[in-house]
């Protein structure tokens, strides 16, 4: 008996956008299967080898690929891979178990143009398949069970399950063609992609076609189309780039070519081979707790894993790729896993590669912008978490500046300081535009100083940390020391000569800033709000707040006035203590403003305003 399923939402929305052909080339749902076909005799192999119940299960891999030639109207992809059961056919093709899957999908359904774009980049695996077809089914027969299932669908909202026959374990995708599909029943045609696709697939691919005979009749043939040799493991001499190209797709499922890839065959002490790729763009899900990590293990050419988030720090997740060592054992579980001693070796001797490849991608610097543009942010990740590689990271980050358009690095900044500059200056906290035009820089400008603008908000977060770079300090603008780097004589001077204006704003305030100083960095503005060393900044303790952080300290702002401003010499002047509280409450409320903090009493600041209007006009 047949049994009826809806599709989940999310899938349904995915065939929608697949059917209404928003995919620019169809021919991929051939990568996809065979992928797919490759992934499930990937993991028979691996529990052939490592279960005892398993082991006397004969491991014949193939991939079998036909269609009628004659009537165009099937292609079918079969393989003797691990197979599913009921369940697993409903829960694979009829769901998608990521969340941040899920809600990417339905965000990319509901903007129609948007998900165009996209989709391409999403990977849409098994059901890229009614791109071309306008029914699928599914035979399949789970490794150990002994009933097949059948599951088909038309691709519009349901699918269905119903039991089947199959001799031995594996999995069996006929698709019925729609017009799009004919041109995929053509020997010429098909092996045209399986080769481009799938060259490098590691189990044997067997296309059958039939052809006329010498007596007219048809003549089946078979024809094995890839060396089913896995390409990590040919030599890199023996690799074009379209090689490596093809491979990154099947593995990723993005349509893109990667940006960068590095293979690396380690002899020695320890067995290896690494191959790594640097997407063009990042996936969807970078920033998602439940991301999909990129990297999957093997072991002798044994697939072992591709669900293991630890085999590359956090920091590099957005790279794709295989580590594959001749010196893992076959059945490591994921605690050993996590301890092993060779993988340990493998991960850090990785991480070097990575990080000296990036760097010498820096080089070429258009290249470098494209990367940096798509993962900075998560590089940045790694100052927080990797000391180790420190100095590294430290040449790779780049930030925007006062002095130069685009981004610029620490060795560049470096290079421009002037000859009697104490520190690498920089401001965070807000917009670009907010942060160039913020009055806390004056006193650079004024000096022709760099300043190094950090507008991301993890720099908040990463900077502090980060201390010297080769010795030089790294210092933040809105801290209230950084400005006696820039104090001439002449303006300590004026500093002091403004004790008693200083005096009668902090008394008109109380206890609504930390403290009242007067400054000299300021040009135009009256005042601004800076921070003691260890307090955060106002846009971090709001990013705490949203973060429902309890327990935390009410920061009071550090109000500091330009002695030489005419609103603060006129108030140094001014008798009237209604008159000194509104301007003094105004020059903090204003300063409070420029760094985005939201004003504690609006109602109360209107009023001050008005007053001191009606005065003026
Ligand atoms: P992905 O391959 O990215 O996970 P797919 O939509 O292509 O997404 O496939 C969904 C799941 O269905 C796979 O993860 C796998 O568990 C299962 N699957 C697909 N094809 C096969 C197959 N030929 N043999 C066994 N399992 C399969």
């Amino acid at each position: 008996m047949a049994i009826k399923h809806a599709f989940q939402a999310e899938v349904s929305q995915l065939l929608h956008l697949i059917i209404h052909s928003l995919y620019s080339h169809p021919e991929i749902f051939l990568r996809e299967l065979v992928s797919n076909a490759s992934d499930a005799l990937d993991k028979l192999k691996h529990l052939t080898l490592t279960q005892e119940e398993y082991k006397g299960v004969p491991f014949t891999p193939r991939i079998d690929i036909s269609f009628d030639t004659k009537d165009r109207k099937t292609l079918t992809v079969s393989d003797t891979g691990i197979g599913m059961n009921d369940e697993e056919l409903a829960a694979n093709l009829g769901t998608i178990a990521r969340s941040g899957t899920r809600e990417f999908l339905s965000a990319m359904a509901a903007d129609a143009k948007g998900g165009a774009n996209l989709i391409g980049q999403f990977g849409v695996g098994f059901y890229s398949s009614f791109m071309v077809a306008d029914r699928v089914e599914v035979v399949s027969r789970r490794l150990g069970e002994q009933k097949a299932w059948r599951w088909t669908s038309d691709g519009k909202g349901e699918f269905e399950i119903s039991e089947a026959e199959r001799e031995g374990c594996g999995t069996t995708v006929t698709l019925h063609l729609n017009e799009a599909g004919k041109e995929y029943a053509d020997q010429w045609r098909s092996e045209e992609i399986i080769r481009k696709y799938s060259n490098h697939i590691a189990f044997p691919i067997h296309l059958h076609y039939d052809e006329k005979g010498e007596h007219g009749g048809r003549v089946e043939k078979t024809e094995q189309v890839n060396a089913a040799l896995a390409l990590w493991k040919r030599p890199a001499k023996d690799l074009k780039d379209e090689d490596y190209k093809e491979f990154y797709k099947t593995l990723t499922h993005d349509d893109e070519d990667p940006l960068l890839w590095m293979h690396v065959a380690m002899e020695g002490a320890i067995e290896y081979t690494t191959l790594f790729f640097i997407p063009s763009r990042a996936p969807f899900d970078l920033f998602r707790y439940d991301y999909r990590p990129g990297v999957k293990l093997y072991a002798k050419r044994v697939f072992i894993t591709d669900d293991e988030k630890d085999l590359l720090p956090v920091y590099l997740r957005f790279v794709h790729g295989v580590i594959d060592s001749e010196d893992l054992p076959l059945n490591v579980s994921r605690e050993i896993l996590q301890q092993n001693r060779v993988l340990a070796n493998i991960r850090s001797a990785s991480m070097r590669k990575i990080l000296q490849e990036l760097g010498k991608l820096q080089k070429d610097r258009q290249k470098y912008q494209a990367f940096w543009k798509e993962f900075g942010r998560v590089l940045k990740e790694g100052l927080l978490q990797d000391f180790e590689h420190r100095d590294e990271l430290l040449e790779l980050v780049q930030w925007k500046s006062t002095a130069v358009e685009g981004w610029t690095t620490l060795a560049e900044y470096k290079s421009r300081m002037q000859k009697d500059q104490k520190a690498i200056y920089y401001l965070t906290g807000g917009q670009e535009a907010s942060l160039r035009t913020s009055p806390l820089l004056a006193a650079w400008k004024r000096r022709g100083i760099e300043v190094l603008v950090m507008d991301d908000e993890i720099d908040e977060i990463v900077t502090p940390g980060i201390g010297t770079y080769l010795e030089t300090p790294l210092k933040a603008v809105n801290r209230s020391a950084t400005a006696d780097d820039l104090a001439t004589d002449e303006d300590k001077a004026k500093e002091k000569d403004s004790a008693g204006v200083v005096e009668k704003i902090k008394k008109a305030l109380g206890d609504a800033v930390k403290d009242v100083r007067a400054s000299v960095r300021l040009a135009d503005a009256p005042s601004c709000i800076v921070l003691d060393d260890r307090d955060p900044s106002v846009q971090m303790q709001q990013i705490l707040k949203s973060l429902g952080t309890k327990d935390m300290p009410e920061v009071k702002p550090i109000l500091e006035v330009n002695p030489g401003h005419p609103i603060v010499v006129k108030l140094a002047g001014l008798a009237d203590e209604a008159a000194v509280a509104d301007a003094s409450r105004l020059l903090l409320e204003q300063a409070l403003l420029l760094e985005g903090a939201p004003l504690a009493d609006p109602a109360g600041f209107v009023a001050r305003l008005n007053r001191v209007l009606e005065k003026a006009l």
